[in-house]
């Protein structure tokens, strides 16, 4: 796995250029598209093809048919309605960062719809909310509030759409001091499977919104607008410091211990275990203190200085900064073919920290575990969304990749069988919440829904599914709420 600097690509591409007889020849069910809207449609003919079909997870090898690129919601209806009469299976892509790429099943006889040029962000008057494009993707978000001089919690990752990450939950760095991406999801415009169009908001469908804050990547309708909460900047400290293994037994005892029971709301970091180098695994604690409007970030620096004295540790790079200048300016995982398994545990305890000691130990293998630790107002329940997981936890994807077989089947069960026993470990250990789940991290096979949802939740989503999407047009997300 590589760790760059994240080059964006312009959400704005050159309008498609294929003919009439083009569409005829691929995809011929799209001509009453093409002819009301011949620019928004691309094939593997089209110049940029590439460029608006690509998926982050290199190992999801189906190419879409036809990607098409909506400049505005008619042009959404517009094919939603068309793939629908023809039944053209359809995946719905805004950052592109689902990592098993499940919205491209089946869409090589497909359509993607590539919702990045759906972008706009116009802030309220009363600049408590803000509203914004179903394409939307976070580092560009995050710049167009910050000269706003306002801000809203997102994931870490440049490249991620902020509807892809706010509907199944929205795990970041501000999550212990704002809420997760759900509780900050004010309402939604949907274009649904009849192509109609709802606003969804706390009156009007407001079972809609439910599912949509938790359960809601793209089986719901796609969506073409979000309105969400907005806040003064606040001010962040953040940076990395990292430890070698051999110092991991002595800082993930005092950190099982005593850090972790103790962790204040206004720290939002994670911990990051993986090997870069690979024969040499390292332990990064990514350090991000909020302090919001009027509060002191001194604060911030006297805990630094605690997390600073434990054993081994070595400072990369802390400072005072706004979230605009860390996402655009932090290098950050690259696209890449790799595999995901994934657990919930009652928090980095000191069997989960034995469990994670006894990895790494092939070292043609890279294995990546951020770990995601939901504490304060991440855990405050929220009965108007469906986002299930209201308790102390954390969170443990599992990528991993072979760096000398990739691409091959010996590689393929080299790295299932080394992820698995990270799984298996972790579950033994007896502090797992095994089956519980956050599906944007964690992969059907350790998925179990209703140990996630519970069985009232789960029955209520899958009532509103039938209501919504009575034929399942919109197949290409999860959760999977249908046999
Ligand atoms: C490097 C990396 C870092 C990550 N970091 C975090 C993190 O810090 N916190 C966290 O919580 N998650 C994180 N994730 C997971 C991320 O939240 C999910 O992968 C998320 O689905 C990405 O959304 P996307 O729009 O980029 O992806 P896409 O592939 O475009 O979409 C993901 C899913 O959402 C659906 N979807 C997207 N937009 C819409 C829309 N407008 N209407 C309807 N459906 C839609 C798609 O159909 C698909 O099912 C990370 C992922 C990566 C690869």
């Amino acid at each position: 796995m590589q760790f760059q600097r994240t080059i964006l690509p312009s959400t704005q591409v050159p309008p498609a250029s294929l003919t009439r007889a083009d569409i005829a020849k691929e995809i011929p069910a799209l001509l009453p598209l093409y002819d009301d809207f011949p620019h928004i449609i691309y094939t593997k003919s089209d110049p940029i093809y590439e460029r608006v079909s690509y998926a982050f997870n290199k190992s999801t090898s189906t190419q879409p048919l036809v990607v098409i690129r909506p400049l505005d919601e008619k042009h959404v209806q517009a094919t939603v309605k068309i793939a629908r009469a023809a039944g053209i299976p359809l995946g719905i892509r805004a950052g592109g960062s689902e990592m098993l790429g499940r919205n491209f099943k089946g869409v090589d006889k497909g359509i993607i719809i590539d919702l990045r040029s759906l972008c706009a962000v116009k802030v309220s008057d009363d600049r408590a909310s803000a509203k914004i494009g179903g394409g939307a993707i976070a580092a560009d978000l995050a710049v167009a509030l910050s000269k706003e001089g306002v801000f809203t919690p997102i994931g870490w990752h440049p490249r991620l759409g902020y509807a892809g990450w706010v509907m199944a939950g929205g795990y970041g760095l501000y999550a212990s001091s704002y809420g997760l991406g759900v509780d900050n999801l004010l309402g939604a415009r949907l274009v649904l499977a009849d192509g109609s169009v709802v606003d969804v908001d706390e009156n009007n469908y407001p079972d809609l919104l439910w599912a949509l804050r938790g359960a809601g990547n793209g089986i719901w309708g796609v969506v073409t607008q979000l309105t969400i909460k907005i806040y003064p900047a606040p001010n962040l400290l953040i940076g990395n410091l990292r430890i070698q293994k051999k110092d991991w037994p002595a800082v993930l005892d005092e950190w099982a211990n005593n850090i972790e029971p103790n962790l204040p709301d206004e720290f939002g970091g994670d911990l990051y275990f993986r090997n870069i180098v690979l024969d040499q695994p390292e332990m990064t604690i990514f350090f991000a203190w909020c302090a919001k409007e009027g509060e002191d970030i001194q604060k911030g620096w006297d805990y630094l200085e605690k997390i600073k004295s434990l054993p081994g540790v070595v400072v990369q790079h802390i400072a005072e900064s706004d979230f605009a200048t860390y996402i655009t300016s932090e290098s950050t995982a690259q696209p890449a073919s790799f595999q995901l398994r994934g657990i919930i545990t009652k928090g980095l305890t000191s069997k989960v920290a034995s469990a994670l000691l006894r990895q790494w130990t092939n070292p043609k293998i890279y294995t990546g575990i951020p770990c995601h630790f939901a504490h304060g107002m991440a855990i405050k329940p929220n009965p108007g969304a469906c986002f299930p997981l209201r308790y102390r936890h954390r969170l443990f994807p599992v990528t991993s990749l072979h760096a000398e077989l990739g691409g091959t089947e010996e590689g393929a069960s080299l790295v299932a069988e080394s992820s698995a026993r990270v799984i298996n470990d972790i579950k033994a250990t007896g502090d797992a919440y095994v089956g519980a789940s956050y599906e944007n991290l964690i992969p059907p096979v350790d998925t179990d829904l209703e140990v996630t949802f519970g069985k009232e939740a789960l029955e209520r989503l899958r009532t509103i599914k039938k209501q919504y999407d009575p034929d399942n047009f919109f197949s290409n997300g999860y959760p999977i709420l249908w046999s």
